[in-house]
């Protein structure tokens, strides 16, 4: 489109151009922080016109200065009566930038409408800033001594972006909203915004999300931790009349989506960096041995316990695959791994290394959860691993220890057995069923008694009845008989309880005698 410049003058005069401003939420919690001032030109023929028509023929007929001053104007009297936490962004094309004068420009506005320059955030695009560096690094110094924020427009669209980032002492980045766009669609958009909102944290600059549409690309956004965002999801642009209304709403601009169980832990309301330092410090701290391993098997993670139980220094093994570190162990480990690879969660294989690796013999377990990104893809493993050698080693000492008591019983002569407060019999030697011909099975519970001759059952009950009220020791004796073939013989049951911390009964411990000779 051509513009007479007569025209464009007429039209400054007339007031056809307006700004428009656009809200910029914190992603987090949904609060509104401020707005991004977008011109328009309300044309009287050609309607409404968009600023990608006519800045690109402002900044190279030389009227975009004029331009910025006639919005500014406009958006500082517009803002200035807002509360204090709404900030404005404005748009400053690089050839202002060579405009040593710009400073003091914007500053006199502001004064004279009331507009306290440290609520000011210029945000510049990166593609021009090529030519004199110097003069325009000159200008974002009295920019920022006024107290301005300077954000980094577009960023990833234009040429050496990271070069540029250095350039400038920007304290913002900007998303652009062609990797936002196809986010939830393409991996390498995705990927691409990862890394942005990771470099803006890591540089401990703001990251602004712009074009957010829809909930799953805020989603998105909000799980990488980018702080802010702005977009048809969250407001469209809109004129300086609608400002006071739009800040007056309380409630949350859109916090939908944001699953509830997670809003209630709080987990939301962590940065990334406190969330890697607090997983640091478990990993380091853990009792386990912890890696987390990419799609190539490789250690990206680890912390020291797992070094120490590989026989390799920590720092040998990052970027080296498991079957560089432990070959010996790896036939054993391999096949779990990949099967977490393939998503299925893998908890508690018990395994005992092979003599050829670090710590031969010792049984440890393995577990293995797939790692997912916010797309819920699969890019890596967590692995835990912890030596139960000793437990192990201490479980086997219990049931050798077991078996002596068990042998040394089975030679006594007497048959040990334990009751519950009832009289319900809990175990009893094997020797019971020699005596009476009974399987486990008969004699459980109140089983037991059905081996007791017919006029021995009445009188034994009322004997135990009376101990388990009164706690005095179980001294009886009944007859059993090994088959109905059999004679019956006397046996003499004795036992004491045994008192909880409670003061209540546990159990019953006691024996039983041959009174008419050996079993
Ligand atoms: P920008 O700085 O990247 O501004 C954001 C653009 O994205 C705006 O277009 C806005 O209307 C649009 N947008 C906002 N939310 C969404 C969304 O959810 N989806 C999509 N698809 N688009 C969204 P607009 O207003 O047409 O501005 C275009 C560009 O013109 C701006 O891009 C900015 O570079 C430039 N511009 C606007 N106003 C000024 C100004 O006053 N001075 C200068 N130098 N440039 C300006
Ligand atoms: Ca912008
Ligand atoms: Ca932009």
């Amino acid at each position: 489109m051509v513009f007479e410049r007569q025209q464009v003058d007429e039209a400054l005069d007339r007031g056809e151009f307006i700004p428009y401003f656009q809200p910029i939420v914190n992603l987090r919690t949904g609060e509104l922080r401020g707005f991004e001032l977008l011109a328009r030109w309300q044309h009287p023929q050609h309607g409404w016109i968009p600023p990608g028509e006519f800045i690109p023929v402002a900044e190279r007929d030389g009227w975009v200065g004029l331009l910025t001053r006639s919005l500014l104007w406009q958006a500082f009297c517009a803002v200035r009566d807002l509360p204090d936490f709404a900030m404005l962004s404005v748009n400053i094309s690089p050839v202002q930038l060579y405009d040593l004068s710009l400073p003091e420009q914007i500053e006199s506005l502001a004064a004279q409408c009331g507009f306290a320059p440290q609520r000011l955030t210029v945000e510049i695009t990166e593609s021009a800033l090529t030519h004199d560096l110097d003069r325009a690094r000159r200008t974002v110094a009295a920019l920022k001594e006024m107290g301005c924020d300077l954000a980094l427009d577009d960023f990833g669209t234009g040429y050496s972006s990271l070069a540029q980032l250095q350039s400038l002492p920007f304290d913002k980045l900007k998303v652009d909203r062609s990797f936002v766009g196809s986010m939830t669609e393409r991996r390498d958009s995705r990927k691409i915004v990862a890394a942005v909102v990771g470099l803006g944290l890591s540089l401990d600059m703001g990251t602004i999300a712009e074009g957010v549409e829809n909930s799953e690309q805020m989603e998105m956004l909000r799980w990488m931790g980018c702080e802010l965002g702005q977009g048809w999801l969250l407001g469209r642009p809109m004129p300086a009349e609608d400002l006071a209304q739009a800040v007056s709403r309380t409630e949350p601009r859109i916090v939908p989506g944001m699953p509830a169980e997670v809003k209630s832990s709080g987990g939301l309301e962590w940065l990334p960096s406190q969330r890697l330092a607090q997983l640091q410090a478990v990993y380091d701290g853990a009792p386990v041995g912890l890696a987390f391993l990419d799609r190539n098997m490789r250690y990206v993670q680890l912390n020291r316990r797992l070094a120490n139980m590989n026989g390799r220094p920590m720092i040998e093994h990052l970027g080296r695959s498991v079957g560089e570190i432990i070959p010996g162990f790896f036939p054993q480990v391999e096949p779990l791994i990949r099967r977490a690879l393939q998503g299925e969660s893998i908890t508690g294989v018990e395994v005992t290394k092979p003599d050829d690796v670090p710590n031969p013999g010792t049984t440890i377990l393995l577990s293995y959860e797939p790692a997912r990104d916010e797309a819920g893809e699969i890019v890596g493993v967590s692995a835990a691993i912890m030596d139960i050698t000793a437990i192990k080693q201490a479980q086997v000492a219990l049931r050798e220890s077991e078996e002596h008591f068990r042998y040394m019983l089975e030679l006594l002569p007497i048959i040990p057995w334990i009751i519950d407060p009832e009289g319900r019999a809990l175990a009893v030697s094997h020797r019971w069923k020699e005596i009476t011909g009974t399987t486990e099975e008969d004699w459980k519970g109140f089983g037991w008694m059905k081996s007791l001759h017919p006029d021995d059952v009445e009188p034994t009950k009322a004997k135990m009845l009376h101990c388990f009220t009164t706690r005095e020791p179980i001294d009886v004796v009944y007859r059993v008989r090994r088959s109905p073939k059999s004679k019956w013989r006397r046996v003499r049951a004795r036992g004491a309880p045994r008192i909880g911390p409670d003061g209540k009964i546990v159990s019953w411990y006691g024996c039983l005698e041959p009174l008419d000779g050996d079993w």
